[in-house]
């Protein structure tokens, strides 16, 4: 082998997006970055090199669809190169950002040179770039070393990408600590508090509340002017984030409240092809309230459908020419004569998914790789990995409001769902992986129910956690589903992929009123009760079990639904649960009636919900 290996990866990725206030600033930051590779690696490519990680797919904008790594063999050591050629792509890019905004939010030349300055300042540090490579003197001395240690003769291609990795990895370890000084001041000399959507660095110093104002009151703004919320205070790269969409393809990217609501955005686009007459009342509104013109009206977020949601914003912004009041009427209309129901969904879901093990199956010595390391090996692997990426994309349709994908890079997955489609969704990752990859491949997930009100930075992170818990189980090729009720404390069921389905059949029973809700108490009660005697045999803890679901099963609604008798449906589902037991404990499977009833309970209809029913 006589090119040479190279490495490049920068940082910080998972910091960059976690700190996001709206799924639009997560999505337009996932997009910003593998914009970044995307564009480094048409540079690398131009230089007479062969890459081999990621795949560059023709025409893969905006599918936020590159990692923060490339693997490439050159001719020479461009390490230094690629560094500047990294940071001067950042540069363009956070500086085209930068004017536009400047440009169009009202401010004086001098005012603006400063926020410019100090933007500057947060931006031209934020991203550090690492490269490295190994030529071959390396590989010679480092195939002799570990031939000698591990008895093996390993391809040259082997041992240059161990290295490689080593070198990186002691690079990264080595983080220089630089300090932001800064001493911006406004208003007279204020100094600025820390950035309202980060906290890591001061806020741009300058009026905001003057600056929002600004911004909403030019006419030719109107789509940006709600893009910056009263009492919000950015720092440079918060600002860049926020406005990320001037360097890219703008595209809208759904709220928390319409992937919540997708079902009723569903009934959106039949109730404008049913009432016409209707809709184009409702949408003349909407124009008027949101200054944007869509002509599809479930193109408005649902948000803008929401009775409570728009008397909240009247006492907060007043409603000086009533137009929000004419816009309570008419929906109030709507929604009483039943011509469409209203958007009452508040939760939605999180998954977060990567592949198992990936550095060990670029390892040197691995268990899961059948071949040998070597490079036709590497470059079979990164076009499994980039099939997979597009074909968890291809789930994903502008009908289907349900899914959203944020991000599919390498094995890398973050998406949103609604109650109802993240199930399937989550159970399609491992299949999919498992056929683009080989058999001997698997994904975990981690996957978070909440609130549409939470803050999306830790519903991020409880995912992350959720993540982190599926990857702790033996073998991994788990998932964890952690649900965060509003007002308490997260609870966590998880399991191998085998066990979603027992997840998806005790969320069906819930929905259906097959078990009853208060089966959750029950098992946390026999729970509770065996959790203080040390032995807990399998016999008495199913013996309980079987004792409760013949209190709780329903046997009119099964045979409805499932048309099974119940000594039999009792039976088969005791040795689901019984499996679950082996690899788990009752408080896992107390969880999992938790969870799965929260997630029947949220997918009803509100007004099917009684109290204590079915009990
Ligand atoms: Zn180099
Ligand atoms: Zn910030």
């Amino acid at each position: 082998m006589n090119k040479l290996l190279h490495i490049f990866t920068f940082s910080p990725v998972q910091g960059f997006i976690s700190n996001s206030r709206r799924l639009s600033d997560l999505y337009h930051s996932s997009l910003l970055l593998s914009t970044l590779t995307e564009k480094l690696m048409k540079v690398i490519k131009d230089l007479n090199t062969e890459i081999i990680y990621p795949v560059l797919v023709e025409n893969g904008q905006d599918l936020a669809n590159y990692p923060n790594r490339i693997v490439f063999l050159a001719d020479k050591c461009i390490c230094k190169d690629l560094i500047k050629n990294f940071q001067e792509l950042w540069e363009v890019v956070y500086e085209t950002i930068l004017r536009r905004v400047l440009d169009e939010v009202g401010i004086s030349k001098e005012e603006k040179e400063k926020i410019e300055e100090q933007a500057k300042m947060h931006l031209e540090n934020y991203f550090r770039a690492y490269c490295e490579c190994t030529n071959s003197e390396e590989v010679k001395k480092w195939k002799e070393k570990l031939k000698q240690n591990l008895g093996e003769d390993y391809d040259d291609y082997a041992v240059a990408y161990d290295w490689t990795e080593r070198k990186l990895g002691a690079l990264k370890s080595q983080k220089p600590y630089e300090p932001l000084i800064d001493a911006y001041t406004y208003n007279g000399g204020k100094h600025p508090d820390g950035c309202t959507l980060c906290g890591e660095r001061a806020h741009l110093a300058v009026d905001w509340k003057k600056l929002i104002e600004n911004l909403q009151k030019e006419d030719r703004l109107k789509y940006i002017k709600h893009y910056l919320k009263e009492g919000e205070k950015l720092c440079g790269v918060c600002l860049v984030k926020r406005f990320a969409f001037y360097c890219l393809k703008r595209q809208t990217f759904p709220s928390v409240h319409d992937i919540a609501n997708a079902k009723f955005k569903e009934e959106l686009k039949d109730f404008e092809q049913r009432r016409p007459d209707l809709a184009n009342r409702l949408k003349s509104l909407l124009k008027k309230r949101t200054g944007e013109e869509k002509p599809r009206l479930w193109e408005y977020n649902a948000e803008l459908f929401d009775i409570k949601e728009l008397e909240r914003t009247k006492m907060e912004e007043g409603d000086p020419e009533g137009v929000i009041d004419d816009l309570i009427s008419e929906l109030r209309q709507i929604y009483d004569d039943k011509s469409l129901s209203k958007p009452s969904k508040n939760y939605f879901a999180i998954i977060i998914s990567d592949g198992d093990s990936i550095g060990d199956w670029l390892g040197l010595k691995s268990e899961r790789r059948k071949d040998k390391l070597e490079k036709t090996f590497h470059e079979t692997f990164s076009k499994a990995l980039s099939n997979y990426a597009r074909e968890i994309k291809s789930l994903e349709s502008e009908e289907k409001f349900g899914l959203r994908i944020v991000y599919a890079g390498g094995d890398d997955v973050l998406a949103v769902a609604d109650l109802r489609e993240f199930l399937d969704f989550a159970g399609k990752l491992n299949p999919i992986f498992k056929e683009k990859v080989g058999e001997n491949a698997s994904v975990s997930a981690g996957i978070v129910i909440g609130h549409q009100k939470d803050n999306l930075a830790y519903l991020l992170n409880e995912a992350r956690k959720a993540e982190k818990k599926a990857k702790s189980v033996e073998g991994k090729s788990a998932f964890c589903i952690t649900i965060i009720p509003r007002g308490g404390g997260p609870v966590s069921f998880w399991a191998k992929w085998e066990f979603l389905n027992l997840f998806k059949d005790t969320v069906e029973y819930f929905e259906k009123e097959i078990i009853g809700d208060r089966t959750v108490y029950d098992i946390k009660d026999i729970a509770g009760k065996l959790e203080a005697s040390k032995e807990k045999p399998m016999e008495i803890v199913l013996a309980l079990l079987r004792g409760m679901l013949k209190r709780r099963v329903d046997k009119n609604k099964l045979e409805e639904h499932l048309r099974k008798e119940k000594r039999v449906f009792i039976e088969e589902y005791l040795q689901e649960l019984r499996k679950l037991l082996d690899i788990s404990d009752l408080e896992n499977l107390a969880n999992l009636f938790y969870t799965a009833r929260f997630v029947a309970k949220e997918r009803r209809e509100k007004k099917h919900e009684t109290v204590g029913a079915n009990t």
